[in-house]
C-alpha cells in the first residue's frame, strides 16, 4: 500500500501518524511506500518560479537556495532577521506561484478563494476538477512514476488539517480517475472529527472506498488482511519519511505519548466534544521509543505532540533523558511549582512548555473547569524562566463566561508576568458545533459549510468577535510588554521552531 501525507502542513517535521501506521504496517510484514506530497509539493512549487512582477518576489527567487540552506542551519536561528526574511520570502514564492489557481499559498496555508474545505460540495469540485490544484503538476507526475511498475491494493490519506482538505481531494479525483480499481482510505485528525459528528453521513460516496476515524493502525491493518489483538503498541517508524529534508537545522522527532487527554474536564474542548478516549501509550514504552528512536534517527529535536504531557511521563523523563532536547503542551500542576522539578525537567532536555493558560481571570478559568490556579501559575511561570525552560503561552478571548473587564485581567496577567514568558498564542474562540456545554448556549444555524465543526452564537456577555478582534487589535497587542513577546514569535512555524531560538539560553543555576 502507499501511504500519502497531502498538502499543506507545516514542512518542518516528518508526519507522526504516518510513521504510526509504518511502525504497524511494518510489523506485520505488509510491504508499503510512503510519499510526503506535502514536502514535496511545496518544494517543486518553490522551484517553479513564477513570471516576477514585482522586486520583492524577484528577489525572494534570487534568494532560494540560500534561504533553504539557511532554515537547514543553526546559526539562522542566532539571527532573528535572516530568519524572518527567509521564511516570509519563501511564502512570498508560494503565494505568486498559486496566485493564478485562485490560491493563497503559503508553508502552512492553503486558501481557495471560492471553494471551502468545510463543504462537501467543493472538496467533491476539487477531485472532479484536480487540474485546478497548484500542485496538480507535481502530483500527477509523481503519482504516475509512483503507480508505474507497483500498483498498491490501497492507497491511504492522512488528513489532518483543513489547509490539506482541498489538496488530498484534488490527489483523490486524479487517482479514481487513473486508477479506478484501487482502493481509497481516508482517514487523519480532520477525518476523525468530521466522522464524531452525531449523524455522519458519508457524502463522498464513490469516491473514498473507507474512512477511519481514530487510530488508524487496526482498522488499516484489518483492510490488509490482519487481524490485530487488543490495544498493541507500535513503534512509530520513520526509515521511509525523508527525515533529514525538511526545513528545520536538523531532523524533528514528533512522538504521541497519548491519545485523548489526561485532563478530560474542559467545557467546550472539541477533544471532550468528540468523545475521544484517554489512551496512553504506557510510560517505559515511550521511554523505550524515545531511546530507540533517537538513535537511529539523531533528531536534533523532539516533539512530543500529546494534548498534554501527563506529569508521570514527566517525571521518568527526568530519570531516563532521551538526549536531544524535547517540548511539548503540559498543563499548570504544582509538579511545575515545584522548583527542584523544573531543574530536572530541563536536564532531562526541556527547552519549552506550551501552557494552555487560556485566560488571566480566575472566575473564567473556573468556569471552563480548567483546573488552572493563578497564583499557582505565576509561580510555575518563574520556576520555569529560572529553570531555563521557555514558555509558550495559549490564550483564547471570547469564551463564553468572558467579557470585556475579564479580558483586561488576562492583559494585566501578562504584563505582570511579560519577563517570565517566552512566547504568545492569541486565538479567539470558537464554538464546537457539537457537546454537552453547547446545548446550555443559543447557537445560529449553520454559518459555513456542513463539514464545519463550530457554529456561531450569541455570546452572553454580548462580546461579539468583532469587539474581541478591537480589543486585541486596539489594546492588547498594542501594550509594549505585550508587543515585545508577540515581536519574539517566529512567522509560520511558530511553536514549531521557537524551541530552536532559546535552546542554547542557560539557566538561573
Ligand atoms: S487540557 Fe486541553 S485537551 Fe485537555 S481537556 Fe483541557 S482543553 Fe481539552
Amino acid at each position: 500500500m502507499i501511504l500519502i501525507h497531502p498538502p499543506v502542513a507545516k514542512p518542518c517535521e516528518p508526519p507522526a501518524g504516518i510513521a504510526k501506521l509504518c511502525g504497524a504496517l511494518d510489523h506485520h510484514g505488509m510491504m508499503h511506500r510512503v510519499l510526503d506530497a506535502n514536502l514535496e509539493g511545496l518544494l517543486s512549487l518553490l522551484n517553479a518560479f513564477p513570471v516576477p512582477s514585482d522586486t520583492w518576489t524577484s528577489r525572494a527567487i534570487r534568494h532560494l537556495s540560500k534561504h533553504l540552506a539557511l532554515l537547514s542551519c543553526r546559526t539562522a536561528y542566532q539571527d532573528e532577521g535572516r530568519y524572518r526574511r527567509a521564511v516570509k520570502d519563501l511564502n512570498r514564492i508560494l503565494e505568486m506561484t498559486a496566485r493564478s489557481s485562485r490560491v493563497h499559498l503559503g508553508l502552512a496555508n492553503y486558501e481557495h478563494e471560492e471553494l471551502s474545505p468545510t463543504r462537501s460540495t467543493d472538496l467533491l469540485r476539487a477531485a472532479e476538477n484536480p487540474e485546478n490544484n497548484p500542485f496538480y503538476p507535481y502530483f500527477e507526475k509523481r503519482l504516475l512514476e509512483l503507480l508505474e511498475n507497483r500498483q498498491p491494493s490501497l492507497i491511504g490519506f492522512s488528513l489532518n488539517y483543513l489547509s490539506q482538505a482541498l489538496s488530498t481531494f484534488a490527489m483523490i479525483g486524479f487517482l479514481r480517475r487513473e486508477y479506478p480499481w484501487v482502493k481509497l482510505v481516508l482517514g487523519g485528525g480532520l477525518v476523525t472529527s468530521w466522522m464524531r459528528r452525531p449523524h455522519w453521513k458519508n457524502p463522498f460516496d464513490g469516491l473514498v472506498d473507507h474512512f477511519i476515524a481514530g487510530p488508524g493502525e487496526g482498522p488499516l491493518l484489518s483492510l490488509m488482511g490482519v487481524m490485530k489483538s487488543g490495544d498493541t503498541h507500535y513503534r512509530p517508524n520513520y526509515d521511509s519519511l525523508p527525515t533529514r529534508d525538511y526545513i528545520a537545522p536538523g531532523p524533528i522527532l514528533p512522538y504521541s505519548a497519548s491519545s485523548g487527554c489526561y485532563w478530560n474536564r474542559c467545557s467546550f474542548c472539541p477533544e471532550r466534544a468528540e468523545g475521544n478516549p484517554y489512551i496512553p501509550v504506557t510510560v517505559g514504552a515511550v521511554i523505550g521509543d524515545l531511546l530507540h528512536l533517537t538513535n537511529k534517527q539523531k533528531p536534533v529535536l523532539i516533539h512530543l505532540l500529546d494534548n498534554a504531557i501527563s506529569p508521570s511521563l514527566m517525571e521518568a523523563m527526568t530519570k531516563h533523558p532521551p538526549g536531544p532536547p524535547w517540548y511539548g503542551f503540559a498543563r499548570v500542576t504544582r509538579h511545575l511549582a515545584d522548583l527542584d522539578f523544573c531543574f530536572a525537567l530541563r536536564r532531562s532536555g526541556c527547552v519549552m512548555l506550551k501552557l494552555g493558560l487560556e485566560s488571566g481571570d480566575q472566575a473564567v478559568l473556573d468556569s471552563l473547569q480548567k483546573g488552572i490556579d493563578l497564583e499557582e501559575t505565576s509561580l510555575v511561570l518563574r520556576n520555569l524562566k529560572r529553570a531555563g525552560i521557555a514558555t509558550y503561552v495559549y490564550l483564547l478571548f471570547g469564551t463564553p463566561p468572558e467579557g470585556l473587564i475579564d479580558a483586561r485581567r488576562t492583559l494585566e496577567f501578562v504584563v505582570k508576568h511579560h519577563d517570565h514568558i517566552g512566547f504568545l498564542n492569541l486565538a479567539i474562540f470558537n464554538m464546537p458545533a457539537y457537546g454537552r456545554e453547547v446545548e446550555h448556549i443559543k447557537t445560529k444555524p449553520f454559518y459555513e459549510g456542513d463539514l464545519s465543526l463550530y457554529t456561531s452564537f450569541d455570546h452572553p456577555k454580548g462580546w461579539s468577535r468583532s469587539l474581541i478582534r478591537q480589543f486585541l487589535d486596539k489594546e492588547f497587542k498594542r501594550h509594549p510588554a505585550v508587543a515585545a513577546i508577540l515581536r519574539r514569535d517566529p512567522p509560520v512555524f511558530t511553536s514549531n521552531h521557537a524551541p530552536f531560538f532559546v535552546v542554547d539560553k542557560g539557566t538561573e543555576r
